[in-house]
């Protein structure tokens, strides 16, 4: 099969997946616990985490490793506005569920949530985003990639906007981290999101930076780990190969973007006049690709009967039926979107792949 869903999930590297299984049969103490084994089990924990710390430019203590994306999103959104009285939030239209529920419930809840216009070129619209700001603005949360059109959001922009505001600046970078380095005290970021099954990881581990002079509330209740800020014992052997895995990909970066870029280059020279991609300021892991008179109902079942792995918006959204609503936020007509797969890129891809891929597309 081809798998061309990288946005959705990735293959875990070999390498890391070897550490993975070193890592369970070696690791399996309780990093809590205080004999030697524990002991050891915690030096790998606090190691792993100075990696990723490291790799960020971050203090060891901004790290925190959770669950995944979610999880994390709803940690620092929910921590960091337990830190302050202002009760206005700013996001945008084009967020991942595990933003755009939590502000749902948090308007329920009596939060001000603001969404920020979409430009047609798919990024978040910084002077509309301006008109929100306020005294009673609690926090800013923009994503720093959007995972159904990979175009590349203005965080830049935004940081600029919010320095020396007092305003928190929560960013999803779960499509970001690996691909591209990120300095998040550059940016005035105070917290920010990874997840390790989207750079060549296991599932199941989000890396969390989150400024640790900001002593958040839990979001379950339980044990003092991961500096008393998220309970529950630490999936050990997962978030040491994540590290591992975030590693790799900052040491093989060069290449490894080289890489994709030339794979995206590929692929889009080899696009019919039927295909428009969608967005601009991309990066070159994700294409959102409208094929023009056809619908995705009817064309992700073939793509799949041919061994063809692509979604139509992201894998979060799987089961609804109403357009992509990032896609109708940008401007798309419902049509438009509806005739809009997302394909998208990853290191085990190969140019054959592609030919492929194009192949069958265009027999469609
Ligand atoms: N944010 C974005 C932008 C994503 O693409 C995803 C993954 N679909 C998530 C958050 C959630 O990540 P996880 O699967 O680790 O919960």
């Amino acid at each position: 099969s081809v798998y061309l869903d990288n946005a959705a999930s990735t293959k875990i590297r070999k390498e890391v997946l070897d550490y993975l299984v070193e890592c369970l049969e070696k690791y399996y103490a309780n990093p809590s616990s205080v004999h030697s084994m524990g002991r050891e089990s915690r030096v790998m924990l606090e190691k792993a985490r100075a990696t990723v710390a490291s790799l960020l430019n971050v203090k060891t203590q901004d790290i925190l490793f959770t669950s995944g994306a979610t999880e994390s999103n709803n940690l620092a959104i929910r921590g960091l506005l337990s830190k302050t009285d202002k009760k206005e939030i700013i996001t945008s239209n084009i967020e991942h569920s595990s933003i755009l529920k939590l502000m749902n419930r948090l308007s329920d809840e009596g939060y001000i949530v603001h969404y920020v216009k979409t430009l047609p070129n798919g990024q978040v619209d910084v002077e509309d985003l301006k008109k929100y700001l306020n005294t009673n603005t609690a926090l800013v949360s923009v994503m720093a990639v959007n995972n159904e059109t990979g175009v590349r959001q203005p965080i830049d922009k935004i940081s600029k906007l919010l320095a020396n505001t007092g305003i928190y600046f929560h960013v999803d970078g779960a499509q970001l981290l690996g691909k591209m380095e990120v300095d998040p005290y550059l940016l005035g970021i105070d917290s920010m999101t990874g997840s390790a099954h989207k750079f060549y990881g296991p599932k199941g581990v989000g890396v969390l930076y989150l400024r640790d002079d900001i002593p958040v509330e839990k979001l379950i209740y339980g044990g003092p780990q991961e500096r008393n800020k998220r309970a529950g014992t630490e999936n050990l052997d997962a978030i040491l190969a994540s590290a591992y895995a975030l590693e790799l990909a900052y040491k093989n970066m060069k290449d490894e973007r080289a890489y994709i870029k030339e794979l995206n280059r590929y692929l889009l020279s080899k696009l019919s006049d039927k295909c428009i991609v969608n967005g601009e300021n991309r990066i070159d892991d994700i294409l959102s690709i409208q094929v023009k008179g056809k619908n995705i109902q009817t064309l992700l079942p073939m793509l799949d009967m041919k061994g063809i792995m692509v979604s139509g918006g992201s894998a979060c959204m799987s089961g609804s039926l109403s357009a992509s609503p990032v896609l109708i936020a940008m401007g798309l007509s419902e049509e438009e979107a509806n005739s809009s797969i997302r394909v998208s890129l990853g290191l085990h891809n190969t140019k054959e792949e592609i030919d492929y891929f194009i192949d069958c597309l265009e027999k469609m």
